[in-house]
């Protein structure tokens, strides 16, 4: 173990640094607005990067500089990690709070440097506070995703280093060096320098994890009302009707038209026509339970299938969708409904021709509806088998 070359670790460790460093910035470049925190998070490396060529540099430039400047930029780089979960979590950056803990912690070096066990203490103890406040913020924002997970059980396990070198710290010489070797030194090390792999690599996933999400968001939900898409209801819609199956509970289907919403647009403009769209999936939302499937079928049409509904019920919620009152400062609109059950199967027809069908009678029905001069419900013909 007394053999490791313990310069050799400290520079390896910093070319992990502008190794991960180019990737997180990378990850920044390539989506400024919805990865802010991956520039944070590219600073970071770099900035330990700088401080084990400082540290690296031991012998060959003064020990203060070394010491002071090394140390501090080792600190600022996991301080601006962490700042960076911060911001990836729109939580308010404590900068004051970190300027003043780095400012101490300069000061201290800066007068104890000679003494090796007590900047043994100061050092990795202050990096100890910050991870563990890293660990807390990703503890409370995200303990279910993998990359959640990943950075907390790998921040526990560099918390857990720091502090052993903190816990080992009187063990060494006071006129030792980072370089002297020693069984404790090594360990912690060769620690670090996987610590900020590992941790680099979580914060990859993280942001990766909240891109995946982004676009999932774009392909399933309508970008103007926040409603399921057409083909993410279609999806939902299957499930529910092979969930049906074993239920063998009724459904129903409602296919929602807005009533001469052209001449809203004409009249009030588009803005104002997007902003009763808006409106109205607001409505959908709000009368709607969590259960029901929801879509935005076409422009100015919405639909909805709500399981284990019994039609009765079902005519009930589309009268309470329809004479829901408009939000304030949005011009009155109605709405016309056609509604149709979907009783359960025991014939093993695709689900897919089941919701095709249900559509066409519930269509059919809005059709009436409108036929009868709009702003009613009207409830679709069961045609047999
Ligand atoms: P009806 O009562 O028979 O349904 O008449 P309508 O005017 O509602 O139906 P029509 O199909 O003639 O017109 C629908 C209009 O909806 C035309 C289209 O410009 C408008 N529209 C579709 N999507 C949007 C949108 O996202 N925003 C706005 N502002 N208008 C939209
Ligand atoms: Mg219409
Ligand atoms: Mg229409």
């Amino acid at each position: 173990m007394n053999e490791l070359d313990l310069r050799a670790v400290v520079l390896l460790l910093g070319a992990i640094g502008v190794l991960t460093a180019v990737v997180l910035l990378h990850l920044w470049r390539q989506n400024r607005s919805l990865l802010e925190a991956a520039a944070w998070w590219g600073a970071g490396p770099l900035s330990i990067f700088a401080g084990t060529v400082l540290l690296g540099l031991r012998g060959l430039i003064g020990a203060p500089v070394s010491i002071v400047l090394g140390n501090g930029f080792i600190l600022a780089g996991a301080i601006a990690m962490y700042l960076g979960s911060c911001r990836f979590w729109n939580q308010p950056l404590p900068r004051w709070l970190w300027v003043w803990l780095a400012l101490v912690a300069l000061l201290a070096l800066s007068t104890v440097w000679p003494h090796y066990p007590l900047r043994l203490t100061i050092v990795p103890g202050l990096m100890a506070v910050v991870q563990l406040a890293h660990w807390r913020l990703i503890w409370r924002h995200d303990r279910h995703s993998f990359g959640g997970r990943f950075l907390i059980g790998w921040l526990a396990f560099c918390t857990l280093a720091l502090a052993f070198r903190v816990a080992t710290a009187h063990l060494e010489r006071v006129d030792a060096d980072l370089f002297t070797p020693s069984i404790w030194q090594n360990i912690y090390l060769a620690s670090y320098a996987f610590s900020l792999l590992g941790e680099t690599i979580g914060l990859v996933l993280l942001g990766q994890q909240r891109l995946h999400a982004h676009i999932r968001e774009l392909a399933t939900q309508d970008s103007l009302t926040g409603i399921p898409t057409r083909t993410a209801f279609w999806e939902a819609a299957v499930h529910e009707l092979q969930r049906q199956q074993r239920t063998v509970k009724p459904a129903a289907l409602l296919m929602l038209d807005l009533d001469h919403f052209k001449r809203i647009n004409d009249t009030y403009g588009h803005q104002t026509g997007d902003a009763v769209l808006r409106d109205f999936g607001q409505r959908l939302k709000r009368v709607l339970r969590a259960t029901d499937r929801l879509g935005r079928y076409g422009g100015e049409e919405f639909i909805a299938l709500l399981p284990e509904t019994p039609v009765t019920e079902a005519l009930a919620i589309a009268e309470r969708i329809r004479t829901f009152p408009a939000s304030d400062g949005i011009p009155p609109y109605t709405v016309s409904i056609g509604l149709t059950a979907i009783p359960p199967t025991a014939a093993s027809s695709s689900m897919d021709s089941r919701l095709e069908s249900a559509i066409g009678r519930a269509d059919a029905a809005l059709y009436q509806a409108k036929a009868l001069g709009r702003d009613q419900t009207v409830q679709a013909a069961l045609s047999p088998a």
